[in-house]
């Protein structure tokens, strides 16, 4: 769908008129300096490299991947506090680069970011009527009519948050009232996308439930659009409609929420899947699928495959071969000398049927990065219980498991639930 602009608004592919944001084949990089008194570049980290995503008006698309995977840079550049190295940023179809700084100003107003951390990206000296109206001293013309003060408080007020304490400052309220300050100043100059970078994962785990059913009502309210990021699969799964996986730099899965819970190709998306805890301890957990040690650097990314050297079906494959131990043939050739690509996986009954929730419009096409994607399908993963419960394309407070771990103060964490990044509550 790369013409996304045509004079004739009937003509345009409705998936495209769908579309509100948009990155085609972006990467970012950032060199790499040595030296003491003299710098000197001896390499570029790969932060991104290469990837393509839309953002569907009304809609969530939940990034996810471990930390160092590219996702707060992809991040950044989408909402540009950062340029491309390369590819192209679109917001409406048009392509940011080549407008006028005006028009640039305008459209970027539409992207706003929610930060990770509420303690860091609160200025501490600022009261937080003086936060949330910051935005206003950006976009001039976005002040609201009735002046800034009162859309202060009718912005605290949207966020749950009392309008009397515009005064206060951030150090007076608990992390998630922060975070829905970080909410309200995004939200300020009424943009139509929100790039939410790990919003909860600083949170306690009752208060990141808050935050996210806030986001909802948020979303349902004012027809927002989400990129929602975060490094674990349990938090997405709640909110996204879409989901894409990344891995040093790349996606390496990505489709709509059933494909990739229910039914991952990638061998990566599988080992994120089996760290995602289930209601039910009975499940069958496999753990030769648990991802071991850190990414390698994206300065220097593995051959072949990045992903080969932690992958658990590449060594279940060459073992099978009799290959085994640290040698070359610890994995099957293609995954170390050849680097897979995005292909559809052509889902019976998947691919660009209706949405989810039944909108009508396209959903994101099931695919994966992965040499051997259908033996990855076929040889575990996420543990069977599990994928049987979040079948259903609705969200369903009853059979949706996320609902389990991340709604709101009412509902009991299941003390049966192993462990889990999500459920280590930071000490408050
Ligand atoms: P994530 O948000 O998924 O944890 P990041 O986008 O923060 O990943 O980082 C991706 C990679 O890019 C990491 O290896 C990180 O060290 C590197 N990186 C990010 N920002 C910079 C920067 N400003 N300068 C150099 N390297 C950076
Ligand atoms: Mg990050």
């Amino acid at each position: 769908m790369p013409e996304t602009v045509t004079t004739d608004p009937a003509a345009a592919p409705t998936t495209s008129d769908d579309v509100v944001l948009e990155v085609r084949d972006l990467a970012k990089s950032y060199p790499v300096r040595r030296g003491t008194v003299i710098k000197r570049t001896v390499g570029q980290v790969q932060a991104v490299d290469g990837v393509s995503l839309a953002l569907r008006r009304g809609r969530t698309l939940g990034l996810v991947g471990e930390s160092g995977s590219g996702k707060s840079t992809l991040a950044r550049v989408l909402v540009g506090i950062e340029k491309p190295t390369r590819g192209q940023v679109l917001v409406d179809g048009e392509d940011v680069s080549t407008m006028s700084r005006a028009a640039r100003r305008e459209l970027r107003g539409n992207v706003q970011m929610v930060f990770q951390d509420p303690y860091t990206s609160l200025n501490p000296r600022m009261s937080v009527g003086e936060i949330v109206a910051e935005p206003f001293r950006i976009h001039r013309d976005a002040v609201p009519a009735g002046g800034r003060r009162r859309a202060v408080g009718e912005l605290l007020e949207l966020v749950g948050l009392d309008p009397d304490h515009a005064h206060r400052y951030p150090h007076q309220f608990s992390g998630g009232q922060r975070q829905r300050v970080g909410i309200a100043r995004a939200l300020a100059v009424k943009p139509r996308v929100l790039v939410c970078d790990e919003p909860v994962s600083a949170l306690d785990v009752s208060v990141q439930g808050q935050v996210i059913n806030l986001l909802e009502d948020l979303q349902d309210e004012l027809g927002l659009s989400y990129l929602f990021i975060a490094h674990d699969l349990a938090v997405v799964q709640h909110i996204a409609d879409e989901v894409a996986v990344m891995y040093l730099g790349r996606v390496v899965e990505e489709g709509d929420r059933p494909g990739v819970y229910d039914d991952a190709h990638h061998p990566y998306t599988r080992a994120l899947l089996s760290a995602v805890p289930v209601p039910d301890p009975t499940a069958h957990r496999d753990d030769e699928l648990m991802l071991e040690g850190d990414p390698p650097s994206p300065a220097d990314p593995p051959s072949g495959c990045r992903f080969h050297t932690r992958c658990w079906l590449a060594r279940r494959l060459a073992a099978e071969e009799g290959g085994a131990g640290d040698g070359p043939d610890a994995v099957p050739a293609p995954c170390r000398t050849e680097d897979p690509v995005l292909v559809p996986l052509g889902r019976p009954g998947g691919v660009g049927d209706a949405g989810p929730r039944g909108g009508g419009a396209a959903t994101l096409p099931h695919a994966a990065a992965c040499h051997f994607a259908r033996e990855a399908a076929a040889l575990g993963g996420r543990p069977t219980s599990a994928a049987a419960t979040t079948d259903g394309p609705e969200r369903d407070a009853e059979h949706d498991p996320a609902d389990h771990e991340l709604g709101d103060d009412t509902a009991p964490v299941p003390e049966t639930v192993p462990d889990s990044p999500v459920l280590e509550s930071r000490e408050r």
